[in-house]
């Protein structure tokens, strides 16, 4: 599928609500003409352009069934409603100044609403803005004391924000934006989109800290383009809400919660009946992959390969949390909201539930869940004793997705790289090979285990992870590696710590675990690139930065062995080259040919899979594949093999897509029954 392709399906009205589109030409010429009477309008729209998901209280989401409902429309708004020759016919979110919604401002100065936010974004300020599907926290991009204050503000110390830009020319200026990159920052569902940053972008150093890459996003909403307009700077913009909450869309949470950390709130009347954050977009062999699906494509259908019986109600997972609700044909991908609350009882996959199924129209009788007793969609579902559960494995889900929204056939093979969790064997996967159809799986190969030293906790420490592969790696047949290879690396610890970790190796052991995140956590933290993620996958990504400047660089040693008549791979010799080799290479480069190793072995052990099925369809799930660099890499290598493989590209890759998974296999296997 090429960027071209992110169309705007023709679906079945019933099942389903169209996306929010940022405006077309024709309404942002109205909006800057001074003789049209939607000048400067921020609700400008057409029947091509502007809020549907976010408006839409209900299935089809027209106008009797969306918040714009509550507006009367005057005589001219309702001749052009009326007319099938006007540009606004039937148009659900059609308004204008003297029928439709206004802003209005909240902060200590007074006066109109609009040009108050801008002189306090102007002074560096923060404002609160509510936005298509949310409210948002803004301010500008090119000052350091700003941005600094917005990280304080939002609690957000390292993790990189998206700067919004007034067009194509300024990203132009500020990125390197290769053409398909471009079509997807103009396409009409605007997502942020990460690029390798230009030399001088002008941001400021605290937008995104010791990265090379940079979110861009053009405006999605006419208040965007006015504010824009204005101040004529970039803008960074980042979600109001809270992780684990959904997003903010009442004027009074906003203002009680946001307003103190601002200097206002630039709200409006307009009910959002969907709150969702922005899309994320990566571009991946030149082709567009979400790394989250959010306004622009939620609530779009994405297929299912087997009719859904029923409708069922798939509960996602813990981080990255979504719900997706089997209908039919299709299955909806419900808004993200980050990972969620450690102990019950879980109100946002509660809340995130109750507005899919009403905004569908539908009470589903049947859940999908985890594997884990103690997970967080388990015990959702436990509550409806009535109801029937389906239990699927995490990595399984993950696979199906992909599979899913590439309408692959059945069986098929697939490599689940991700984060840790249960398998059916009482390990920790996220290294696995797996022989899948839609309804069930049969493990063909993993990686190596190694400890999670302290237990779960583990994935915030990626040192943790290192010590606990030089100490406890899975015995497969190679020595692990020591003193003097390891004296470098150990010698940044205190011989206290060491001890412990030996210790906690050798007599609280726990559940081992197969997770390629985890490996490569254990590698930045050996090439001493992050000992610690301060957000989730933050080790991982500047591994993979460190590393892009590379490229496709020699592989280090590898070895794939037989056990229990699974293939695995033996990561030991790996680390010890990677050790060896850092002694007198640079970072990146090691980096670079560890990402090449980790692909090539991939590639071997699904060759030997692929000779012993006779499947050749191949599909890649889970976080570690937005990773571009290893993903590239092993796309390519497995096209030279003749393969046919896939990554998800509408359903991401990390958890955000798990729920589209699950909802896949649950009515695959309701569908056999
Ligand atoms: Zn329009
Ligand atoms: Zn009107």
């Amino acid at each position: 599928m090429t960027a071209a392709a992110f169309h705007l399906d023709d679906n079945d009205p019933r099942h389903s609500i169209p996306a929010d589109l940022a405006p077309c030409r024709d309404c942002l010429r109205e909006l800057f003409d001074p003789a049209d009477r939607r000048h400067r309008y921020p609700f400008i729209s057409c029947a091509d352009c502007g809020p549907r998901a976010a408006i839409a209280e209900q299935v089809p989401g027209d106008r009797a069934h969306a918040t714009t409902a509550r507006f009367l429309m005057c005589p001219a708004c309702a001749g052009e409603y009326t007319d099938p020759d006007s540009r606004r016919h039937r148009c659900a979110s059609l308004a204008c100044p003297d029928c439709g919604p206004r802003l209005s401002w909240y902060g200590t100065e007074t006066g109109d609403p609009l040009d108050t936010a801008v002189r306090a974004l102007r002074r560096g300020g923060i404002v609160a803005v509510k936005g298509v599907a949310g409210y948002q926290l803004l301010c500008v991009a090119d000052r350091e004391e700003p941005v600094r204050a917005l990280r304080v503000a939002k609690g957000r110390p390292a993790k990189p924000f998206a700067v919004l830009v007034a067009d194509l020319a300024a990203a132009r200026r500020s990125a390197v934006v290769p053409p398909e990159a471009a079509l997807l920052l103009y396409s009409p569902r605007r997502p942020t989109v990460l690029l390798r940053r230009g030399a001088e972008d002008g941001f400021a150093m605290a937008v995104a800290p010791d990265l090379p890459e940079i979110g861009l996003a053009l405006p999605q909403s006419p208040l965007q383009h006015l504010l824009l307009a204005e101040l004529g700077r970039p803008l960074v913009l980042t979600a109001g809400r809270r992780e684990g909450q959904g997003a903010i869309t009442e004027e009074e949470v906003a203002v009680r919660e946001l307003g103190p950390r601002c200097a206002g709130v630039l709200s409006h009347d307009l009910p959002i009946a969907l709150g969702q954050d922005d899309s994320v977009a990566r571009l991946v062999r030149r082709r567009p992959m979400l790394l989250r699906r959010g306004r622009g494509h939620t609530p779009e259908p994405l297929p299912l390969p087997y009719l859904a019986p029923e409708p069922v109600l798939a509960l996602g997972s813990r981080s990255d949390h979504t719900v997706c609700l089997a209908l039919g044909e299709s299955a909806v991908l419900g808004p993200h909201h980050g990972a969620l609350e450690a102990m019950p009882p879980f109100t946002a996959l509660h809340r995130s539930a109750e507005l899919l199924c009403h905004q569908f129209g539908v009470a589903p009788k049947v859940f999908a869940h985890d594997l884990h007793p103690r997970h967080p969609s388990t015990l959702h579902a436990l509550r409806r004793p009535s109801a029937r559960r389906i239990a699927v494995q995490h990595h399984h889900a993950h696979l199906a997705a992909t599979a899913a929204e590439h309408r692959v056939r059945a069986p098929f093979l697939g490599l689940a790289y991700d984060e840790i969790a249960l398998g059916d064997d009482g390990t920790l996967w996220g290294g696995e090979l797996l022989l899948c159809d839609y309804t069930g799986y049969r493990r063909l190969g993993r990686f190596g285990h190694a400890p999670l030293p302290g237990g779960p906790s583990a994935v915030r420490h990626p040192a943790q992870m290192a010590l606990g592969y030089l100490a406890g790696s899975e015995m497969l047949g190679s020595a692990r590696p020591t003193l003097p290879l390891t004296k470098a690396f150990l010698s940044r610890f205190p011989p206290g710590r060491l001890a412990a970790v030996r210790r906690m190796v050798r007599e609280r052991p726990g559940p081992v675990t197969s997770s390629v995140a985890r490996l490569f956590d254990a590698v930045a933290s050996l090439l001493g690139i992050r000992d610690e993620n301060g957000y989730p996958g933050e080790a991982l990504l500047h591994l993979e930065h460190a590393a892009a400047r590379y490229g496709r660089a020699p592989a280090l040693p590898w070895r794939l062995v037989r056990r229990d008549d699974l293939h695995v791979v033996d990561p030991v010799p790996t680390l010890r080259a990677v050790l060896a080799q850092a002694q007198h290479r640079p970072v990146g480069e090691v980096a670079a040919r560890f990402h090449s190793t980790v692909a090539e072995v991939s590639a071997a052990m699904l060759a030997k899979a692929a000779r012993r099925t006779g499947v050749w369809r191949i599909c890649l799930g889970g976080s570690v594949f937005q990773n571009r660099l290893l993903t590239e890499t092993l796309l390519d290598l497995l096209a030279e093999g003749g393969y046919q493989a896939c990554v998800g590209s509408l359903a991401p890759v990390n958890d955000g897509g798990l729920s589209y998974g699950q909802a896949v296999v649950a009515s695959a296997r309701l569908a056999a029954e």
